[in-house]
């Protein structure tokens, strides 16, 4: 069992990592994007509220996006640990969720951040191609579909998703200095702040977060 908090600039490569250590530790994914992309999809209030800052760009309010966490992590049964993705993004929410937890009797294990430099960030961003029927993900340099530009899996003609154009990229990352940047410091105080190299292949950080977290384990038993 373990609970990890996973970091990283936006298209730092999070999420191919991230889908190996959910496989690998069979944790619950607890991702505040996903949630919002599907509150936004039923059309919920919650959605509806959400839509107004995600749209912009823009940072959901943190106390909106503090209790979804909160009734998950009191809620959900996470028998193997949890991933929070994307969460906390601000100061203030990690502050929040280190009083959800302490409230919840749940130990934080590993806080895991992707560090990747601005600029193969944003080739690498410039690079990404998703199917927009079947959500396969590709890149032109690193994982080509067999046939340029079309779908391995369905065939359907690929496109560069909105917000990984040049302009929102960089948005982003504005976003990310101001708001998500202080957290590294933050939980570097906690002696939980575990940095990959995102330049690395995914699979070569995956192995050093396994051994590393075993080890770790190890020696608590
Ligand atoms: P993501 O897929 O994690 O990049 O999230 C997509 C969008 O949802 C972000 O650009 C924010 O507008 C919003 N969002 C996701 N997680 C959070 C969070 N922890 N705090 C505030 N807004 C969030």
């Amino acid at each position: 069992m373990v609970n990890m908090l996973i970091m990283g600039k936006p298209g730092a490569g999070k999420g191919t990592l991230a889908s190996k250590l959910l496989e690998h530790y069979r944790l619950a994914h607890i991702s505040t994007g996903n949630i919002y992309r599907e509150e936004i999809a039923k059309g919920s209030a919650i959605g509806q509220e959400a839509q107004k800052y995600i749209s912009q760009g823009e940072l959901v309010p943190d106390d909106m996006t503090n209790g979804i966490v909160y009734d998950i992590l009191k809620n959900h049964p996470m028998p193997h640990g949890f991933m929070l993705d994307g969460y906390p993004r601000t100061k203030a929410q990690a502050i929040a969720l280190d009083e959800m937890l302490h409230t919840l009797s749940i130990k934080l294990d590993v806080v895991i951040n992707m560090d990747v430099d601005d600029e193969l960030l944003m080739i690498r961003m410039a690079d990404r191609r998703v199917c927009p029927k079947c959500g396969a993900t590709y890149n032109v340099t690193t994982k080509p579909p067999k046939t340029a530009g079309v779908c391995d899996v369905c065939g359907t003609l690929l496109i560069q998703r909105a917000d990984d154009s040049e302009e929102s990229v960089k948005n982003r990352l504005r976003i990310y200095n101001r708001a998500t940047r202080p957290l590294l410091g933050y939980y570097e105080k906690t002696d939980l702040l575990m940095t990959v190299d995102g330049a690395l292949p995914t699979l070569t950080v995956f192995y050093e977060i396994v051994s590393k977290l075993d080890g770790i384990n190890r020696g608590h038993h």
